[in-house]
């Protein structure tokens, strides 16, 4: 588990500021949902989180150390993304183990952590095959077991369930609440659908250009949003 902090974090993109200056403590274990209208930097701000992104100032913490200096692979954090971004040249299994191959496991180890995560995600069946014979519901289930098997003190997830559809995208709420219980990590969640932050968050961040309107839990804020925008955002009586 990883708390993860943000201090005075600022991003432009060629001298256009998009991130204003975000203060924010994900808690130890938390699944904290990042949620808020299409541009807002939801991604941006998970990016610079995993270091897939510089940080134009301020600082990132994980547990209290600074990490904006380290390369993603040292944060101990996976990312999950929306496209799933697997290599289709290669099966499920291979995607599996790929992140792991010069992390200087044993053999062992490695088939170990893919045996297990793919129990947990029953995708065991599915091993031998390529990407481009998955389902989109599959293929996301093997971009979440790539996170799982990095065994990372944080999970990052940029809407990984908006490409899926309604039936399968409810189903799989569930299931990675499942999971945040039975693998006890800080999820750090993004998504621009309310109902998703509102059913899924034990925490909710909610972000409007590039700045926190408010953070609590779904109950706080549905019953005490703080301005008109929270309010309208979540669906609740102004
Ligand atoms: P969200 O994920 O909430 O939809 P993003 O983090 O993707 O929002 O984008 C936030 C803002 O930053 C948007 O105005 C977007 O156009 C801009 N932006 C994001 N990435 C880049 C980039 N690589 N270059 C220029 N502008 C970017
Ligand atoms: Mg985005």
């Amino acid at each position: 588990m990883a708390e993860i902090e943000l201090k005075s974090v600022l991003k432009s993109f060629q001298g256009l500021e998009v991130i204003h200056g975000i203060d924010l403590t994900i808690p130890d274990g938390s699944f904290t949902v990042l949620v808020g209208p299409s541009g807002c930097g939801k991604s941006t701000l998970l990016r610079m989180m995993a270091g897939l992104e510089e940080l134009s100032g301020g600082e990132v913490r994980i547990d209290g150390d600074r990490c904006d200096h380290l390369l993603p692979s040292a944060r101990g954090m996976a990312m999950v993304f929306q496209s799933y971004a697997l290599y289709p040249h290669m099966n499920v299994e291979q995607n599996l183990k790929f992140g792991l191959e010069n992390q200087r496991l044993a053999r062992s180890e490695i088939d170990a952590r893919v045996r297990k995560a793919a129990g947990i995600l029953q995708i065991e069946h599915l091993l031998a095959r390529r990407p481009n014979q998955l389902s989109g519901g599959q293929s996301q289930r093997v971009a979440i077991g790539r996170a799982i098997v990095k065994e990372p003190k944080a999970f990052l997830f940029d809407e990984p369930l908006s490409n899926l559809d309604a039936e399968l995208r409810v189903k799989m709420r569930g299931e990675l609440i499942s999971l945040h219980q039975r693998l006890d990590a800080t999820m750090v969640y993004v998504t621009h659908d309310q109902v998703e932050a509102m059913t899924m968050a034990d925490r909710i961040v909610v972000l409007n250009e590039g700045t926190i309107e408010q953070v609590g839990s779904p109950i706080e804020l549905y019953a005490r949003p703080r301005n008109i925008f929270v309010a309208r955002f979540l669906g609740a009586p102004a």
